[in-house]
């Protein structure tokens, strides 16, 4: 067993906000328990913490509290995921985390400089012991166990762009950093005016997304050939913190979305058979 970590130094970000489109400032601050801690500055420091029954995910991933809420957690928290971070507060002053460039990039990059700071406590890992799969329509996703966090995702977007890719990885900290972290968000610009009428995408544009219209993507280049899977792993990895342990198994997954990925963590805290505690 080893033991949890937190980061040795403060590490401070800002931008907009993806959907929400308003400006905010965030602080990633060192602390030694209580897991990953949210607060909101701008409602008296309202804090909220990751508890996925009651959470919310569709375009994004959401944190829900007394009516207010914070958008957007996934890309944070899968770096955190990622660099073995269990416990920090993540204080910002705004309803939704910064989407920087569209990737985690930035992130990783602001928890490189911050460093990394052992604590007493042990850290529990949850290994998958029973295969389930979780499907809604023509999506699914297949859980097996494995010695590590090992994810392989397929889509198929009928877009000459994008296209069907495909990719199986094992995630650690080394293979998050270069090869799923740059991977930027997409959307498509047919998309945008309902979306824009849900109050979504408020705040995309050509440098925080990747945009596709009709035919072509329209602000290359890409940064993989691939990219488009790479972030749906990004956004994967994300969703799979909730479970607030590191996760030992395969996540086989197929034309999924946020919503599927959330019904699998759900899935997995309901069932404590599935799995086990190392
Ligand atoms: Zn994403």
């Amino acid at each position: 067993m080893r033991n949890k970590q937190t980061i040795a130094r403060e590490a401070a970000l800002s931008g907009t906000g993806i959907h929400s489109g308003s400006q905010v400032r965030l602080r990633i601050l060192p602390s030694t328990a209580g897991g990953i801690v949210f607060h909101r500055t701008d409602l008296d420091g309202l804090e909220f913490r990751i508890e996925p029954d009651k959470m919310a995910a569709r375009n994004s991933t959401n944190l829900i509290r007394d009516g207010h809420r914070i958008l957007t957690i996934e890309h944070l928290l899968a770096s955190l995921y990622a660099f073995d971070i269990d416990c920090v507060d993540i204080e910002l002053d705004g309803e939704e985390i910064p989407i920087l460039d569209g990737s985690a990039r930035p992130f990783v990059e602001a928890l490189e400089g911050a460093g990394l700071k052992k604590l007493d406590s042990q850290r529990e890992t949850i290994r998958i012991r029973e295969s389930f799969s979780i499907e809604e329509g023509d999506s699914w996703i297949r859980v097996t166990p494995a010695d590590s966090l090992e994810i392989s995702y397929r889509i198929e977007f009928d877009h000459p762009a994008v296209g069907v890719q495909e990719m199986s990885l094992e995630i650690n900290r080394e293979t998050f950093a270069s090869g799923i972290a740059p991977a930027r968000t997409f959307g498509f610009l047919k998309d945008v005016p309902e979306l824009r009428a849900r109050q979504l995408a408020l705040g995309g544009s050509l440098d925080n997304a990747l945009v596709l219209d009709e035919k072509k993507l329209i602000n290359g280049p890409l940064r993989f050939p691939d990219e488009f899977v790479r972030h749906k792993i990004l956004d994967l990895v994300g969703d799979l913190s909730l479970l607030g342990r590191p996760v030992q198994g395969r996540f086989t997954a197929h034309r999924a979305g946020h919503g599927l990925h959330l019904r699998t963590v759900c899935h997995l805290l309901d069932n404590p058979p599935l799995w086990t505690i190392l």
